[in-house]
């Protein structure tokens, strides 16, 4: 039996649980028997965790491994309550933003601070900018690789509802629509216009191979900081492999898209997503 088997095995077992526990509710209701009285109390999120898992696809429960349903509760609260940490007047870091999930044209991040050239990073060009929390993370990610000898060079950042249409049709042109939309993202669809990601370097698959991609692939989640189209998921991504667009989701959130849903940023973004709008 393999490992995933066991985790939904030990769901079913749960849901039964659930049911048999309403039933002898109803069946007596007024008086409790000795046995009743007896039986640990039941986290109620884990009949949540069940819908909502059941909710998923296919592929994403398939990702998620063997484990204990109270620890991954626990995991996905320390996850929620980081996010306390930031500013609530704008879209949450976990904000599902894809193919499906968009943002108005008029949608732009609060506070944006513009990210120039200085001594930790290199910049491609001068009208970068970040959501603050993505800003300071990119400190911290730049200090650590400074620290290794590499100093990170920032090529595309925030980019306006109106910047990625004018992208897009360019792409469109140069490859056709089919193609484009393997690799760019339409008007209101991108994670740059929710100021939060980065590409480094020099935007191209070779990137990943060089020092600083190398050094980027390894590091950045300790810092905060997810790969966004890992290769092999453009199923399930809706984007080619692109070994330089990172995404701040914050170090507890990389632990936790790790530990539980195969280090892929979109299913842990996915179950968030639904786990926020489930009753
Ligand atoms: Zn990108």
């Amino acid at each position: 039996m393999n490992k995933n088997k066991i985790f939904q095995l030990l769901l079913i077992v749960l849901v039964f649980d659930f049911s048999a526990c309403a039933k002898s509710k109803s069946s007596s209701a007024v008086k409790q028997t000795a046995s009743e009285q007896a039986q640990p109390v039941i986290n109620p999120e884990l009949e949540k965790l069940n819908r909502v898992l059941f909710s998923m696809s296919d592929r994403c429960k398939a990702a998620i491994p063997n484990g204990n349903p109270e620890e991954f509760l626990a995991d996905l609260h320390k996850v929620l309550d980081v996010e306390k940490n930031f500013r609530s007047d704008d879209l949450s870091l976990y904000f599902l933003i894809d193919k499906k999930h968009k943002v108005g044209s008029d949608y732009v991040p609060k506070d944006l601070m513009a990210v120039k050239g200085n001594d930790l990073w290199n910049v491609s060009r001068n009208d970068l900018s970040l959501r603050p929390e993505a800003y300071a993370a990119l400190e911290d990610l730049s200090r650590a690789a400074l620290n290794d000898g590499i100093k990170l060079l920032v090529s595309s950042t925030y980019r306006s509802y109106q910047y990625q249409e004018g992208l897009f049709n360019r792409y469109v042109k140069q490859d056709g629509e089919a193609l484009a939309e393997r690799y760019s993202a339409r008007p209101g669809t991108s994670q740059h216009q929710l100021g939060v990601a980065i590409d480094f370097g020099s935007i191209t698959d070779d990137w990943g191979d060089t020092k600083m991609g190398k050094w980027v692939y390894e590091h950045a989640a300790e810092h905060g900081w997810s790969l966004s189209f890992p290769q092999g998921y453009e199923d399930v991504t809706g984007y080619m492999w692109e070994c330089w667009h990172f995404r701040y989701i914050g170090k507890e959130a990389c632990r936790f898209q790790k530990k539980w849903f195969s280090d892929i940023q979109q299913f842990m973004l996915e179950f968030i997503d639904a786990w926020e709008k489930a009753e």
